[in-house]
């Protein structure tokens, strides 16, 4: 076995000598979305199948599974009162199609989307469309797509709207439900036109009509699959990130800035087999962005070998230029092995121990699998998705030198998690991993998403 110091100063040579990396993800980029069923996603997952073998990984293969592909159509939006007017508008990922001859109803706007903001309007609900927006409530609490379109299912509005919060004239699109159609229609629209319709909304009723078209079909996709072997017998490190992107966008920075950075940490680990104690398992997943399918599919399809995973890391939107760090998703162990390690590099970062639960690494959560989350941002908090969800997540935003310093931190990571002499993490029980989510106030926010398992 090498020692730790010679191996890493050649990993970290080769990830800043190399200009694969930023290749790769202008590959990716190029072909297109790589939305779940299209054919740039069936193309996306040849390429990266290409080169997981041209490394030399072992066991290349892929995992395929079936889901429901979602098409949208024709989708349009405008207000009928007070006065005539077109609002550009996308359909959210699993809404249905209005039914004939469209949709005609008042606005009621919810405001950030929190319950309370819902209880506040309940009278009027039943007879609305809620409008919500995608930053944070008064209390600063950020609730995600999926609960603010839960509450209005659920206090019986007749359609969603889901207003950016950052200014841009940009839509911001996303998933309803996991994996199966939303009840009720759901569209997309910019800021400086959800400020509009609030304003005008403050003032007099607004009548609305929606017309949208979607389509939906049973689809079948894969995971991508290699191995960089450790020592027979021992433990395994699941390397993840999604290779889906949003059909509306390139999905640069999310998620294919997070496939070249596994693609990469790849390219210069595959020369390492049975070099390190554990073996490192590199997952590309299918279909995230329709509510984290690909990775809850592979947990449910290995749950025989579960029991060997030391640790999952996740890869999805975190490259950026600020701090780099992995939240541990209450994961106290780990989170102090990522402050050991960051001490032992003096090298900066951010080990938190906040949970992600709508991200890849969720459905190891919930199977009590030790895991953590990449990221790179000052305050994760500030931006939130960003330009992610937008038709602007494009190649542009990714800058190739931050790219290669979150390449550089994994590896650096990866080299010293697969060669720890002492255990990673501990392997949770299902009331464990009920405490660690009720300790983060994700109760109620899950119950809402239908992401609850435990029966209280
Ligand atoms: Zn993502």
């Amino acid at each position: 076995m090498a020692d730790l110091l010679t191996l890493e100063n050649h990993l970290i040579g080769e990830v800043w000598t190399s200009v694969d990396i930023y290749r790769h993800l202008e590959t990716l980029c190029d072909l297109g979305s790589r939305f779940g069923g299209t054919l740039s996603e069936m193309q996306a997952r040849e390429f990266l199948f290409q080169q997981f073998k041209k490394y030399g990984l072992s066991g290349v293969h892929l995992e395929d599974f079936d889901f429901l592909s979602w098409q949208r159509g024709e989708c349009r939006l405008k207000t009928l009162s007070p006065s005539e007017r077109e609002i550009p508008a996308i359909a959210l990922v699993y809404s249905p199609s209005t039914t004939e001859p469209g949709l005609e109803a008042y606005l009621i706007d919810v405001g950030a989307g929190s319950d309370g903001d819902y209880q506040a309007q309940l009278a009027h609900l039943p007879e609305g469309i809620a409008m919500a927006h995608s930053g944070p409530d008064r209390k600063g609490r950020w609730l995600h797509r999926r609960e603010k379109y839960g509450l209005a299912v659920s206090s019986g509005a007749r359609a969603f709207i889901f207003v950016n919060h950052q200014p841009g004239m940009l839509l911001q699109t996303g998933s309803l439900r996991m994996g199966q159609m939303a009840p009720i229609p759901a569209v997309g629209i910019a800021f400086e036109q959800g400020a509009w319709l609030s304003r005008e909304a403050r003032q007099h009723p607004v009548r609305l009509r929606l017309e949208m078209h979607t389509s939906h079909k049973p689809a079948r996709t894969a995971h991508v699959i290699g191995e960089v072997p450790g020592n027979p017998g021992d433990e395994v490190i699941l390397v993840g990130a999604h290779y889906d992107g949003h059909d509306i966008s390139q999905g640069a920075m999310d998620n294919a800035a997070g496939i070249a950075l596994v693609l990469e940490l790849a390219r210069i680990f595959a020369p390492l087999q049975g070099q390190l104690r554990r073996t490192i398992r590199f997952v590309c997943f299918a279909v995230e962005e329709l509510g984290v399918l690909g990775s809850t599919e592979y947990v449910k399809a290995h749950q025989d070998d579960l029991e060997n995973l030391a640790l999952m890391l996740n890869f999805d939107s975190g490259v950026g230029a600020g701090q780099r760090g992995f939240d541990c998703n209450g994961f106290g162990e780990i989170a102090r092995l990522c402050t050991l390690f960051s001490k032992e590099m003096r090298y900066p970062l951010q080990c938190t121990e906040r949970i992600s639960t709508a991200a890849d690494n969720f459905p190891f959560l919930m199977a009590g699998i030790p895991n953590a989350n990449q990221t790179a941002q000052v305050n994760p908090r500030d931006l939130s998705r960003g330009w992610g969800h937008t038709v602007a997540d494009t190649l542009d935003k990714v800058n190739e030198q931050e790219l290669r310093e979150s390449a550089m931190v994994a590896a650096r990571i990866l080299l010293r998690c697969a060669n720890h002499a002492e255990k990673l993490g501990q392997r949770r029980s299902m009331e464990e991993v009920r405490t660690l989510l009720i300790e983060q106030n994700l109760k109620s926010s899950l119950i809402i998403q239908d992401k609850w398992p435990f029966s209280q």
